[in-house]
Formats: C-alpha cells, structure tokens, sequence
C-alpha cells in the first residue's frame, strides 16, 4: 500500500487557493461533502462542452455519444463497488436512494402489513424516515436496534429484535456522527438467515474505504457522489441482480418502459430491464461522468491508502481532544471508527464552537448532523461539533486546529 501524499492531493483541489477569514482553509466538513478536485470539475464541463445531448432516446452521434459516456461511468462505479453495471442505478443522492429502495418494496408487496422493519438509533434521517413512511403505508410495524452507552449498535439487542417477521434491515455502515463503523456483512447475513432483506447506507462508507457488495452481500447499498469527491446531484443504489428483476419501479415515467398500450378505460406499461426502469426522466449525466471521474481519482490514490491516511488523522485528532479535556463522543479506538470525531467544549454550544474555529479558518459542523435520535441518546440533545477528514487533510492541519481549541477553551473557562 502507498503512503498517501495529501500535500501533492492538495494540489488538485482548486478551493484550497482561497483563504476564509484571511486564513487557509482547513476543510474538516468532508462528512458534508467534500471538495472536487480539477479533474471531476474538467470531466463535467468537458461533458456540456463537447458531448451534450439527452440519452437512451434519439439515434444522432452526439445522443448517442452522450448515452455512451452515461453507461460508461456506470460501468466504472458498479466496479468501485464490486457490483455489475445493471445493478447500479444512478440517482440524486444517498436519500433519494433510500427512498427508491423503500417504496420499491411497498410498490413490489415485499414489505406488507403485519411485517417489520428494523432500523437503528444511529440512522440518518435519510436512513429512518423513508422507512417511517414506508411502514405506516404498508400497515408494517418499524423497530428500532439500541445503541450503547459509548454509540455502538448493541448486537444483543439487534439479535432480540430480529424475529421472523422482519423484512428489511436498514442500517448504515458508518455512522456520520461517531464515525463507528458497523459490522454489516455479519449484520447482513443473520438478517439473510431470518429471511429479511438488508439495506446498507453507505454514504459515509463508501467514500472512506473499499466497500465491495460481493463481500458484504446487501441487498441495496445507497451512496452519494458529493461525498467521494463527485458533483452534487449524483449517487447510486446497488440493487442485487436478482431483487432488482422482482421489483416494481416505483417512479414510473419516459425512459423506463419498454411498452405503454392505452385501451378505451386503461394503459399498462411493460418496463425495461434493471437499472434502466429505476430511471425515468432525464438523468445527471454530466453528474454520472463527473463521478465516473471522481471514482478514478480515488483508485489511481488508492482506498486503503485513503483509510489509513484519514485513521492517522483520527488518531491524532482523538488524542488532542483527549489531552485538552474536551468531551468526545463515540468509542476512543480508532480501530472501530473511521475519520468522523464529534465533541464538545465546555458550556459552549455545539455552534459557538463552530463559529470560533471559522474564525480561524477551520470549517468543521455542529449541530444534530440529521441524526436527532442517537445524539439525544449520546446526551447531548442540542448536537455536536463534528470534524471529519479526508485525502487532502494533514496532520498540520490538527496542529492549527490544537492552537485553535486552546484559544476556545480559555473563552469556555
Ligand atoms: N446517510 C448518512 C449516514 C449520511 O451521512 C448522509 C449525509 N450526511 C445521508 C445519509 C444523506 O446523504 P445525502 O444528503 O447525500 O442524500
């Protein structure tokens, strides 16, 4: 494995020229989304300069051109995932792909009344309400796996509620909170052998280390582009081969049938194969190649280099916060995590600090982070500070970020 250079990434990433507050960026907001690097930015104006055109519909070189460029990426990021590329349907992002895999079991009668739904206390919004919804349409009943006292799923308490009746597991694979990563390919499998399906959230793990769904075996896995240095408005949702065959689109539109009839009284439509009938009306084409770009850059560096990289980071940013006396929250081991590390300083709210370290030109968030139940059960109702790292971040970065806390503490004291 090569040790990653973020000083050489850097020079990738255009943003990294502008200063905040008179000060270099420190970008520690990557669970947000990260920033893009020359080459996403190239590839998607590349597109609308020289490739534009709508796909999949008219026979013109330039439409043609185009939907080659849109299979194409596909094809590039199935692969970052070790899926096939008709088990990959693009879409807006992570949510819109949990939504797509949630109402495509209601559309199939694969979540009914009567089933149940097993979700955790340390989903995203994104990863819990769709399934609310889902389950109140369905007259199916939702659960909810504790997590303990330090933010880890409790597995005792995932074993008592994982009974036959449970259709879907929904879990995600990093918590964008804690950073604690969960053990989804065991979690996945116990989900199997009880007959459930299992829907991983990958948007905080996918972009981090390798994930290959010939490994974990979930049923769908949702991601974002935005995230792995992609644009905004492009992501994807594995969908298992043989599911996908079984599945209603529950977004039905142009672009996804192969037959529509009306008679006098009623229409019916035929739909294409998976990934096309999940993807009615236009789509960002311009996005799937600025991620099929996105996703090169990351294989060319390397996603183990990435991971130890951003654990190195972990390390040094658990032990800084541990040596001013600043509360953490989630396991200290960063063998369990991955480079998300949320606290708090003293009697200042989450966005009092926030506010200072952007005065020191340190972008890092606060607040609930979309994940209301487990930072109340963490204690801490009014949310956290989160850093959250990635390639291009250094570990000088976390000097200035050290000098930065100082400061705040003796404002705190
Ligand atoms: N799940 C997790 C774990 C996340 O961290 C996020 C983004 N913060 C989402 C889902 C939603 O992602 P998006 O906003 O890209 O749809």
């Amino acid at each position: 494995m090569l040790l990653l250079d973020p000083y050489e990434v850097r020079r990738d990433f255009p943003i990294f020229a502008r200063k905040v507050h008179g000060k270099q960026l420190i970008y520690f907001d990557n669970a947000a989304t990260s920033q893009r690097p020359v080459q996403v930015i190239e590839a998607v104006d590349s597109f609308y300069r020289s490739l534009n055109a709508n796909i999949g519909r008219s026979v013109h070189e330039l439409a043609l051109a185009a939907t080659e460029a849109y299979e194409a990426a596909r094809k590039v990021v199935a692969a970052f995932i070790g899926a096939k590329p008709d088990e990959l349907v693009f879409t807006k992002n992570t949510t819109e792909s949990i939504n797509l895999a949630a109402y495509s079991l209601l559309a199939s009668g694969l979540v009914r009344s009567g089933n149940e739904i097993l979700v955790t206390r340390m989903e995203h919004h994104s990863n819990l309400l769709p399934w609310v919804r889902v389950a109140r349409l369905a007259g199916a009943k939702l659960k909810v796996v504790e997590v303990t006292d330090d933010g880890r799923l409790d597995l005792d308490d995932f074993r008592r509620k994982l009974t036959d009746k449970v259709r879907v597991l929904a879990v995600t694979h990093v918590s964008n909170v804690t950073g604690v990563v969960n053990p989804v390919k065991e979690l996945c499998e116990e989900a199997r052998s009880r007959g459930a399906l299992c829907l991983v959230d990958g948007a905080q793990s996918v972009p981090h280390m390798r994930v290959d769904v010939s490994r974990i075996k979930p049923d769908f896995l949702a991601f974002s582009g935005h995230k792995m240095l992609g644009p905004m408005g492009i992501g994807g949702l594995y969908i298992k081969r043989e599911l996908a065959e079984k599945l209603e689109p529950p977004f039905p539109g142009g672009g996804a049938i192969s037959l529509v009839e009306c008679g006098v009284e009623e229409c019916r439509a035929e739909w294409l194969q998976a990934p096309h009938k999940f993807e009615a009306g236009t789509p960002n084409v311009a996005g799937a190649v600025g991620l099929s770009a996105a996703v090169e850059y990351l294989e060319r560096i390397g996603m183990e280099s990435i991971e130890a990289h951003e654990r190195r980071l972990t390390e040094k940013a658990l032990g800084i916060l541990q040596e001013l006396g600043v509360t953490v929250y989630g396991p200290l081991d960063v063998k369990d995590r991955v480079g998300v590390v949320s606290f708090n300083v003293g009697k200042l709210t989450p966005h009092e600090v926030a506010q200072l370290l952007d005065s020191e030109g340190i972008a890092v968030r606060s607040g609930h982070h979309c994940a209301l139940p487990l930072v109340k059960r963490l204690g801490t109702p009014l949310g956290t500070v989160r850093a959250s790292f990635y390639l291009y971040n250094t570990l000088e970065e976390l000097d200035v970020f050290e000098e930065a806390l100082r400061k705040i503490l003796v404002i705190a004291s």
